[in-house]
């Protein structure tokens, strides 16, 4: 079995070249053209034939085939269906905004989760995505559309710190300097609330962006939502959060998509205001995408309204989250892995 090495940082390329008795400097230059998304040792011309025989016998580079490649017609959102080597596929999407250019990825083929109204769920987990696999979504869709990436969201398909390890290992590789170096400022981290994980990414101090997927700031309705909830519950989700806020300095995010009936009344407000001061969160309101396998619909323009008043009247800051690329189904929770053989056109 051939080792991955676009999953490996400089220091681990170092490391294994030197094991193997090729000179450890190569490295950084290594690392460098894999970080310009090289598909094969081939094309690192300023190495030596030889090295490049001795690379290509003991690792291999990841390369995923764009399958599909939708462009919304709304506002040019771009959303990527990527075949990996072993036949599975995620998707991508990228977002272009005044202020830069968003890539929004998956870090699960599916996710086990089980939030009752997101599409990404449904079918289970299939396998967590390698570091590689996550730094190509973000690589390849920049090569592909032109578009330089000056942020990343890991909020596509997929609960991040249910697959740690390959995600800080891929926020590590994409944050560094010799690679595609995007600041840690610039990449948000979204959860359902694995406390357990929250804790353990506060220890590493990182200056990322930690957005919760509250949706609902009472343990009943929670529960009802997301099975994460059970045996955690709101209160202890809280105490992470300001663990987190404490440890980090920085700010976190509540994402909370407004569903008709379910967790759009006064008094949910109330207490989502709470939660937020509780903490120094900033809400997110995302009035939820239309998924056809659920039962669940958005919440009214004028609930809408008053949800926000509230908020505003009980001190939580809140800002309403853009739709974007609502006709190319790329919409936050709209994601989820197709066969790859159901007819879609190649680029
Ligand atoms: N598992 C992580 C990362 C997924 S991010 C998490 O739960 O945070 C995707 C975001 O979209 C999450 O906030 C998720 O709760 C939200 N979402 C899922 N389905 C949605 C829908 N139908 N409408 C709006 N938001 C949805």
């Amino acid at each position: 079995m051939k080792t991955d090495i676009k999953s490996m940082l400089p220091e681990e390329i170092e490391a294994a070249l030197s094991e193997i008795g090729e000179p450890k400097f190569r490295a950084k230059q290594i690392f460098t053209w894999l970080s310009r998304g090289v598909r094969a040792f081939e094309e690192m011309s300023d190495l030596s034939k030889k090295l490049r025989t001795a690379l290509d016998e003991r690792f291999l580079i990841t390369s995923p085939q764009p399958i599909r490649k939708q462009v919304s017609e709304l506002d040019g959102t771009i959303k990527y269906l990527w075949e990996l080597a072993d036949g599975n596929a995620v998707e991508t999407v990228v977002m272009s905004y005044k202020h830069g250019n968003t890539v929004c990825i998956s870090t699960q083929v599916g996710c086990r989760q089980g939030c009752a109204f997101c599409a990404s769920t449904i079918g289970g987990l299939v396998r967590n995505l390698e570091p590689s696999e996550m730094l190509d979504e973000v690589l390849f869709s920049q090569i592909d559309s032109g578009h330089e990436i000056s942020n990343i969201v890991l909020m596509g398909i997929g609960e991040p710190l249910d697959n740690y390890d390959n995600v800080i290992q891929f926020i590590k590789l994409v944050n560094h300097p010799l690679g595609m170096n995007i600041g840690m400022r610039h990449i948000s981290l979204s959860t359902c609330g694995l406390t357990e994980k929250i804790d353990k990414l506060a220890e590493l101090n990182l200056q990322l962006t930690l957005s919760i997927s509250l949706h609902a700031p009472d343990d009943e309705t929670r529960s009802k939502l997301m099975p994460a909830n059970k045996g955690r519950g709101v209160a202890e989700l809280i105490s992470a959060c300001k663990r987190y806020f404490e440890r980090t300095g920085r700010r976190i995010s509540f994402e909370y998509a407004m569903i008709d009936g379910v967790n759009d009344t006064p008094e949910q407000a109330k207490k989502l205001a709470g939660l937020a001061k509780q903490c120094g969160a900033h809400i997110n309101l995302i009035p939820l995408n239309h998924v056809e396998e659920r039962a669940y619909g958005p919440t009214t323009a004028e609930n809408l309204k008053k949800f926000i008043s509230i908020l505003e009247d009980n001190g939580a800051n809140s800002t309403v989250r853009r739709k974007l690329g609502g006709d190319v189904e790329a919409s936050c929770g709209q994601l989820r892995r197709k066969a790859t053989k159901e007819g879609t056109s190649k680029i």
